[in-house]
């Protein structure tokens, strides 16, 4: 027997070994599956669900999904490197550890599920290059966000820089919702759209920046507003939604079809030099959290919520919380940091200063709790004293 052949028998001892059926099943239970091969092994495929980590990151970047007291199974291409690398993570203090028999070969075998990660070419991988040596990122991040769809709703102050940066970072596919037409006294602050645009459609002036910036993407212009009609099918054709919405019946509506189809919607509101800005997604993993209305209940009067004909905002006000949105756009697609679930960040631009407030949940929410209204019942919103 060879000294490898032995040294594998001796590990077989103490580390624990597992059939794919049996892998597939805890990793449906929640159990974390990490695929040990090298990229150009994975790019052909890996299993449905598993996370790619290379064996020559593994005990480098092992911390950032797993503590040492969870359950980790290893797969490899045939169930020898993954015990290696098991007998390597347990001396690190995971003893939770497995390694998955006879690896990606009996996993294709048992016709379990697989992926094949979408192939990246040499422009793309330049293009991204800086977020992606970001271990928070990585390839499969990059894939993740070219897989990924935004919802827009707004082509205006905040529509335009959250827009911009989710086009630039390589979100694939972002849908654009506005019925209005690009005004000079737009121009202060919507910065997709310039001087030559004005009486454009702005989701088709702003198309048209966001794919000058980065052709990769798929940008979706849809001239009309949000209503009762589209706001189901709106939403459920993507994954996050971000409110740059510049009326309150249209934020009532967003949220309770946010609620209602269980999707995080990434709020933003700004007058004269303040601004906002949450997510509200009480059917988060780590949830409950509160949404939209565990806020604000009911619509205030129009005379005490002015829009900013008339209120008024200084351009960069908006420009700073769209960018916000983007970032929480970006983590929650990633899934990486602490969303601003159950948080709202006040800014204040005179003193540059932010504030945080905690939101609650409220049990008796007409948003999320125990009867919501339905989606199109804007009546009760403006019926409520
Ligand atoms: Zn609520």
């Amino acid at each position: 027997m060879s000294l490898a052949a032995e040294y594998l028998r001796k590990l077989r001892l103490s580390i624990n070994e597992i059939e794919v059926s049996k892998a597939h099943q805890l990793q449906g239970a929640g159990d974390l599956l990490i695929d040990i091969r090298e990229p150009d092994e994975t790019a052909a495929g890996l299993p449905a669900g598993a996370v790619a980590l290379p064996r020559s990151a593994l005990e480098l970047k092992i911390e950032q999904l797993a503590q040492p007291g969870d359950q980790v199974m290893l797969l490899c291409g045939s169930g020898q490197r993954s015990l290696l690398a098991a007998a390597n993570l347990h001396e690190l203090g995971y003893t939770r550890i497995c390694s998955v028999i006879g690896g990606y070969a009996a996993w294709k075998n048992a016709q379990l599920p697989v992926v094949v990660p979408p192939r990246m070419d040499s422009v793309q991988r330049q293009r991204y290059s800086r977020q992606m040596i970001l271990d928070q990122v990585g390839e499969a991040g990059q894939a993740r966000l070219e897989q990924s769809r935004v919802l827009v709703v707004g082509a205006g102050g905040l529509g335009c820089p959250a827009s911009l940066y989710l086009a630039a970072a390589g979100v694939g596919t972002l849908t654009l919702a506005d019925a209005d037409r690009v005004e000079l006294s737009n121009l202060h602050r919507q910065v997709l759209h310039g001087t030559a645009s004005l009486g454009e459609p702005k989701v088709q002036s702003a198309r048209a920046r966001l794919r000058a910036l980065n052709p990769e993407i798929s940008v979706r212009a849809l001239e009309s507003r949000v209503t009762e009609a589209n706001v189901e099918a709106l939403v459920a054709e993507h994954d996050l939604i971000i409110d740059g919405a510049d009326n309150l019946a249209t934020r009532y509506l967003l949220n309770a079809a946010c609620v209602a189809a269980g999707k995080p919607l990434v709020y933003a509101a700004v007058e004269r030099f303040d601004a906002q800005v949450s997510v509200f997604w009480p059917a988060a993993p780590d949830g409950p959290w509160p949404c939209y209305r565990c806020l604000f209940p009911y619509p205030p009067p129009p005379e005490a919520a002015p829009n900013c004909a008339e209120a008024g905002v200084l351009g960069v006000v908006p420009g700073i919380v769209g960018m916000m949105q983007a970032n929480e756009a970006l983590k929650l697609l990633l899934q990486i940091g602490k969303p601003l679930t159950g948080r709202l960040l006040c800014f204040d631009a005179r003193q540059a200063s932010w504030r945080e407030l905690r939101l609650p949940v409220d049990p008796h929410c007409p948003g999320c709790g125990d009867q919501p209204a339905a989606v199109g019942d804007i009546v009760s919103c403006r019926t409520a004293d």
